[in-house]
């Protein structure tokens, strides 16, 4: 059973539907990213998750319970919210400590899972710290302990890898990757870079005005996304308009200006009809340049700009219907 399970999730804010039927499941257990786009809703359903702000319809089911009979204090929620604000007066242990008097959890207690969090996120060593004497990546840190600290049975993070540099956004990444397997905690984090989101997510979810429009599993969801706008927002894709010769076996066949494509349907449960017009994505890493084509799947062109990017190398390619 889901640890969490969200459906038909809305709010508004004055006339505008920030949240507008919002559906989604964090399996117990899982990393589950959420990406979309500045202003989709994001940040809106963690704070109603998290118990910050109300909903106005929709239903939230916690481990199979509804949760509306539960207030907020009781869910067993930890957010760390994307400007997370850590006490400078008060060392990285009580920091991390923070909050869990008013729980109800004895000093003792307290302490003993301050420094349980602190090592789990590899920072126990600047527990007597102040957080000013801390880089960026380190204070994320912290304020990641003081909400595990909390022991919840969901965790929320708000863009944890945003104004980090390289090393340190690699290091997290990995880092929450290992809480997750190892400790067996839940998290549903808010990602704004795709990248990070496809590499470090169990499932995938992709919001745009105020709805979930796809998840499922980043490599499905990367590799049949469900319409034009999910496959550039991704990754790149050329995109050609076309029309379904055949179909069948979760494939189509169709025509397009680049000449005749044979594909893997975005939908196979729901497949156009013959003649249908359909849009096929092609993510560039999918074409290689081969002086002896392949019956199929092959197109003429000509390569007409190259652009080194250290691992690997991005071909502007001219083909008859114009260039990708
Ligand atoms: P995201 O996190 O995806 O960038 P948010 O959930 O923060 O998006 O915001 C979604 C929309 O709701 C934005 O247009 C934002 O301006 C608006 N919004 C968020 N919080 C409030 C609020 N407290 N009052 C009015 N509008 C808000
Ligand atoms: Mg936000």
């Amino acid at each position: 059973m889901p640890t969490l399970s969200v459906t038909g999730l809305r709010r508004r804010f004055g006339s505008a539907e920030v949240l507008a039927g919002a559906d989604l499941e964090v399996p117990a257990g899982t990393l589950t990213c959420l990406v979309g786009p500045s202003g989709s809703g994001k940040t809106t359903l963690l704070k109603i998750l998290a118990g910050k702000l109300d909903p106005e319809g929709g239903k939230v089911l916690l481990d199979g319970r509804d949760w509306s009979f539960t207030p907020p204090a009781k869910r067993g929620i930890a957010m760390v919210m994307q400007n997370h604000a850590l006490f400078p007066h008060l060392s990285v242990r009580e920091n991390a400590a923070f909050g869990l008097e008013e729980m109800g959890v004895a000093p003792a207690e307290a302490a003993r899972r301050a420094d349980e969090a602190l090592r789990w996120v590899g920072a126990a060593e600047w527990a007597a710290r102040r957080p000013q004497e801390l880089s960026g990546g380190q204070q994320q840190r912290i304020a990641l302990a003081r909400a595990l600290a909390q022991q919840p049975s969901l965790l929320l993070l708000d863009e944890p890898l945003s104004n980090l540099d390289a090393a340190s956004r690699l290091e997290l990444r990995s880092m929450l990757r290992g809480l997750v397997r190892e400790k067996g905690l839940t998290v549903l984090c808010v990602l704004h870079d795709q990248k990070d989101a496809l590499a470090m997510a169990d499932r995938l979810g992709v919001m745009r005005g105020g709805k979930i429009i796809q998840s499922g599993l980043p490599i499905d969801v990367y590799r049949r996304p469900a319409d034009s706008w999910t496959a550039t927002f991704l990754g790149m894709a050329n995109l050609f308009k076309g029309k379904v010769l055949q179909v069948g076996a979760g494939e189509f066949i169709a025509q397009t200006d680049l000449g005749e494509v044979r594909g893997a349907l975005a939908t196979p449960s729901a497949p156009p009809a013959l003649g249908a017009a359909i849009t096929v994505c092609i993510r560039p890493e999918c074409l290689h340049l081969d002086a002896m084509p392949p019956e199929e799947n092959a197109f003429k062109g000509k390569v007409v700009d190259s652009l080194f990017q250290g691992d690997h190398a991005l071909h502007d390619f001219a083909t008859s219907s114009g260039e990708s």
